[in-house]
């Protein structure tokens, strides 16, 4: 058997699953891969700097209310590490500790401080002194991959990781969907 995607997220953290939450809204068939007891949403305690809060959080808790999101919306999640990713012909093929392969066509990596080198040289990714290159929509230098989060950013911080995951995911919404504007807004009815 064959699992294909139309995009797969490498990174269970803060970032991976902003995406995923996006992506699945728009009916982007979506896998996240990694391990979410790993990120460092886990690590951070309380939360007191993110917008919208009106009390202090538990990072562990935050990253559980977006997981429960982006299932509830579609988005699948393998408990795996990503060991390689490869490009054959027009799709992504992603190698996993657990001897599983997946294909899709665009990849995501959000491995938030980890830099996988195996990644960066099979998929000739550019990097910035410690971070991945991106441009404005966190698209790498390499075609339909991606790169959001704490691994292509000096400013590690919740607000910045989710707003990249959000701005990646957009951007292959709008492509997807062959659309100049894409919005995600949520309307209530009679308004
Ligand atoms: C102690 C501490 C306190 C913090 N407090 C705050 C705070 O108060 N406010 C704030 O804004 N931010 C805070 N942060 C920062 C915040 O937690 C991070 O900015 C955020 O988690 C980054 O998200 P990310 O998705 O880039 O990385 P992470 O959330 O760390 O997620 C990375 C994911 O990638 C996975 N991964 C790595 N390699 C692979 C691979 N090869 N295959 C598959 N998966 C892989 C990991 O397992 C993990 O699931 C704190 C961080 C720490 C450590």
């Amino acid at each position: 058997m064959v699992y294909r995607y139309d995009v797969i997220v490498v990174g269970c953290g803060a970032a991976g699953i902003s995406a995923a939450v996006y992506l699945s809204r728009a009916k982007i068939k979506t896998l996240v891969v990694g391990k979410k007891d790993e990120s460092q949403m886990n690590e951070a305690g309380t939360i007191e700097n993110y917008f919208g809060l009106e009390k202090v959080s538990y990072g562990k808790k935050i990253l559980n209310v977006e997981y429960k999101k982006a299932k509830k919306y579609g988005s699948e999640f393998k408990e795996c590490k990503v060991d390689n990713v490869k490009k054959v012909s027009d799709y992504y093929e992603i190698h996993c500790d657990s001897n599983m392969t997946y294909y899709s066509r665009y990849v995501i990596i959000a491995t938030g401080v980890v830099i996988p080198q195996t990644i960066v040289k099979s998929l000739n990714l550019k990097l910035d002194g410690k971070i991945f290159l991106v441009d404005r929509k966190n698209a790498t230098t390499t075609e339909k991959v991606y790169a959001v989060g704490n691994c292509c950013s000096m400013n590690k911080q919740l607000a910045h990781a989710v707003g990249d995951g959000c701005n990646a995911a957009i951007d292959i919404i709008r492509k997807e969907l062959k659309k100049d504007l894409y919005v995600d807004y949520s309307v209530l009815e009679g308004t």
